[in-house]
């Protein structure tokens, strides 16, 4: 039986993975199978700085020469096609066929599409890859115009504030009554909407957008509610579905994510899968977060598993987005229900706020508050819950809360 290790997709996951194996001396056994014509790189900076510096290359995690040097095997621009679990096998793209003894699945996820947006239309862009980011800087620098961003998600709002900041007029439409519902709670959702606003983008909440009118390859032209908005160009911001065509059809427990337990092993003990794609068992439900964090933490634990010593992962999760002037930084996860204690800063714009769970600290969201963020974080990570009228008054250091 083949020994080595394949690793499908090349994102953050995957390199975190090469990186943890290649350390421990088990770089030779690594292929791993890129779909995209690059070695894995950074995907934040694609909605941030990379949008604004016409000049900016792309951050490659590493090189090739590392990865050479590493022993380790990258197949750039071919994509895996399907999964033989009982030859153990992964056919390639090219009609390359790569034998495993374990198996990696880091496929991340892709950016959701409308139903009515599903023809390519010229003006109709989205944001998940260094292609994607690059058509999208084009037509920013090209010129200034209208720019109508679906969805007040993390994405859309990053690309909303950078097209501001480039001179674009910007109108975001929000299904939801507020933006980032699902991520954020209510209070730093109306933060958020305060600062867009302030920076002059047009931000309308429960916007029903219908009537999409093509022309020419174009979309000319949606309505929101009962107005009819001519479009220049539109953003689909509205959010990722995890990449698991390839689990599905080799028969793996996919659900909402690939299913892993807390060692990353798919229902296949000898397939694991981790970073966006993988919905992994976390406080007794099982759940699946598209973060940097994730996708390291989860690469530096399958390494373990693989070499035979099961990881049990359990994270404190953390997450940042840089919207243009406000840096927000959350760590743990907010869900309804929680009691927000205000923490405030040196500034009106500068706050974090603690969510409790009765007396337990379960989530912390930081806005230009980077020391509270990092002091939160180890709060977390040591278990602790300290009082909330410690943590609502700025006179106490949050690092006194640790001792
Ligand atoms: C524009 C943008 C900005 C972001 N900003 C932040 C941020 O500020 N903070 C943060 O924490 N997170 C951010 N994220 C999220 C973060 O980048 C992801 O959570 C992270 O990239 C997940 O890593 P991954 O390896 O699971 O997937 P990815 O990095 O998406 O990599 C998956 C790779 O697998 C490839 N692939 C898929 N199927 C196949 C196949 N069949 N064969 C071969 N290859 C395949 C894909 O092409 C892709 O290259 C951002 C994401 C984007 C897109």
């Amino acid at each position: 039986m083949s020994n080595s290790i394949v690793i499908i997709g090349g994102g953050h996951a995957a390199a975190q993975l090469c990186a943890a194996l290649a350390e421990a001396g088990q770089g030779a056994r690594v292929h791993v199978v890129c779909e995209e014509p690059a070695h894995p790189y950074q995907r934040p900076p694609l909605s941030k700085s990379y949008l604004k510096n016409a000049g900016e290359a792309l951050q490659l995690h590493r090189d090739d020469a590392w990865y050479a040097g590493k022993g380790i095997t990258v197949h750039l621009d071919d994509a895996a096609v399907a999964i033989d679990r009982t030859a153990r096998k992964v056919r390639l793209a090219s009609g390359q066929e790569l034998a495993y003894g374990q198996l990696v699945l880091a496929t991340g996820s892709r950016a959701r599409v409308l139903p009515a947006l599903a023809q390519p239309l010229a003006n109709v862009l989205s944001l998940r890859s260094a292609a994607d980011a690059e058509a999208i800087r084009s037509r920013l620098q090209e010129k200034t115009g209208q720019l109508v961003v679906l969805g007040g998600g993390f994405i859309g709002l990053e690309v909303a504030a950078t097209a501001r900041h480039l001179g674009w007029e910007v109108r975001v439409l929000e299904a939801m009554p507020r933006l980032l519902s699902r991520s954020a709670s209510p209070e730093l959702s109306a933060q958020i909407l305060e600062h867009h606003r302030s920076q002059g983008t047009q931000v309308e909440l429960e916007a029903k957008v219908s009537d999409f009118r093509a022309e020419s390859g174009r979309l000319a032209a949606l309505r929101v509610n009962s107005e009819e908005v001519a479009v220049d160009q539109l953003l689909l911001g509205i959010g990722a579905m995890p990449e698991t065509r390839l689990a599905q059809e080799a028969g793996l427990a996919v659900e909402n994510g690939i299913v892993v337990d807390a060692a990353l092993r798919t229902s296949d003990p000898d397939i694991l899968a981790i970073g966006d794609c993988s919905s992994f068992p976390y406080r007794g439900q099982h759940v699946r977060l598209e973060s940097v964090q994730n996708a390291n933490d989860q690469g530096k634990a399958a390494a373990a598993t693989l070499q035979g010593q099961p990881a049990n992962y359990a994270p404190v999760p953390w997450f940042w987005s840089d919207q243009g002037g406000l840096r927000l930084q959350m760590v743990g996860l907010w869900r309804p229900g929680l009691q927000a204690v205000r923490r405030p800063g040196a500034t009106p714009a500068s706050f974090s706020l603690f969510h409790y769970d009765g007396a337990d600290l379960v989530a912390v969201e930081s806005a230009n508050a980077p020391m509270d963020h990092m002091m939160a974080r180890k709060i977390l990570e040591a278990g602790k819950s300290p009082a909330a009228a410690q943590v609502a008054d700025p006179a106490i250091q949050l690092k006194t809360l640790l001792t």
